[in-house]
């Protein structure tokens, strides 16, 4: 299985180039996606490819739709909206992104779709990952009878300190 990070470090002479992927860490990691997408169970189209290597290529991130059509804007991938939330719905029902609500309306992607907690900073929009989220949860409630715990997210709110009044 190529790991986005292998494929972007196995750089190829000689791939096919195209508009998005010209560079050629960047063809080799257009293969990698294409895989990830096969793997997935998805038809590697090419909007799933651009907006899988704008999402996979850069590591770990979180985004919303809207932030990700913005970037694929500004690398001249134009598509809509729509098509990106799609995009993202299918990707994450393919188990390669995990969705996070974080205030009722609003919905980051994330690329890591292990589990794991994070912080969310309420005035700037920012989703980052806990670095150790051992210590959050030493003690879960009793599942209602007939169930059990599925998966546990925790979003911790930040907010910026108030300057020092004394
Ligand atoms: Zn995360």
């Amino acid at each position: 299985m190529l790991e986005p990070d292998a494929a972007d470090a196995r750089a190829e002479s000689g791939a096919p180039s195209e508009l998005i992927f010209g560079a050629r860490g960047e063809s080799a990691f257009r293969q990698g996606c294409e895989e990830l997408l096969r793997q997935a169970g998805l038809r590697p189209t090419r909007q799933r490819l651009v907006l899988g290597w704008l999402l996979f290529a850069k590591g770990g991130r979180h985004l919303t739709a809207e932030m990700l059509h913005a970037e694929a804007t500004a690398a001249n991938a134009h598509m809509s909206l729509a098509t990106v939330y799609n995009t993202l719905h299918q990707f994450t029902e393919a188990g390669l992104l995990r969705q996070i609500g974080v205030d009722g309306s609003k919905s980051f992607f994330d690329t890591n779709p292990t589990a794991h907690h994070h912080f969310f900073v309420d005035k700037e929009e920012r989703l980052f990952d806990i670095p150790e989220p051992g210590a959050l949860i030493d003690k879960l409630p009793e599942p209602l009878p007939g169930y059990e715990v599925s998966r546990v997210d925790v979003i911790v709110h930040l907010r910026r300190k108030q300057a020092a009044s004394g």
